[in-house]
């Protein structure tokens, strides 16, 4: 297909509400959640998402594209959905793995030691290694296989 005929093809806006701009007892702005209903940018707050969540999730859409038009993450509007559509879910989030601690040779270990102002002759020579690579490969990666 190389050219668009205006008005051709099947094209919906959602909308927040027909009636009004603005919710003054939720403090919702009416137009900002209808651009992010269609995926324009758009400020929004807490409530505001949440809201646009809501609307988006009761017309099917994926958590993914609702975290995409509404600016959270898709396991953010998984949380919301099962605590019934409320901003927290009450249960702690679980803390994220701590990273296994870097060994000599490995790019954090080197700025590590360069921080601590120490001095490591491993580390500079896998430094220096990687540095060579990035200049010949463009990649400071070592290659695999
Ligand atoms: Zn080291």
């Amino acid at each position: 297909m190389n050219g668009h005929r205006v008005g051709a093809g099947t094209r919906e806006r959602l909308y927040a509400s027909t009636t009004s701009t603005y919710d003054p007892h939720n403090d919702l702005d009416l137009i900002a959640i209808e651009c992010a209903l269609n995926g324009e940018p758009a400020q929004l707050t807490p409530a505001e998402k949440l809201h646009a969540a809501r609307i988006l999730d009761s017309r099917g859409h994926t958590d993914k594209e609702i975290g995409r038009r509404v600016g959270c993450a898709d396991t953010t509007i998984a949380d919301w959905r099962d605590n019934d559509w409320n901003p927290s879910s009450g249960k702690p989030k679980m803390p994220r793995p701590r990273r296994p601690e870097p060994v000599c040779g490995e790019p954090r270990m080197y700025r590590r030691h360069l921080k601590n102002g120490e001095r490591c002759d491993v580390c500079r020579a896998a430094n220096a290694a990687a540095d060579r690579r990035n200049r010949l490969t463009g990649s400071r990666k070592e290659k695999v296989g």
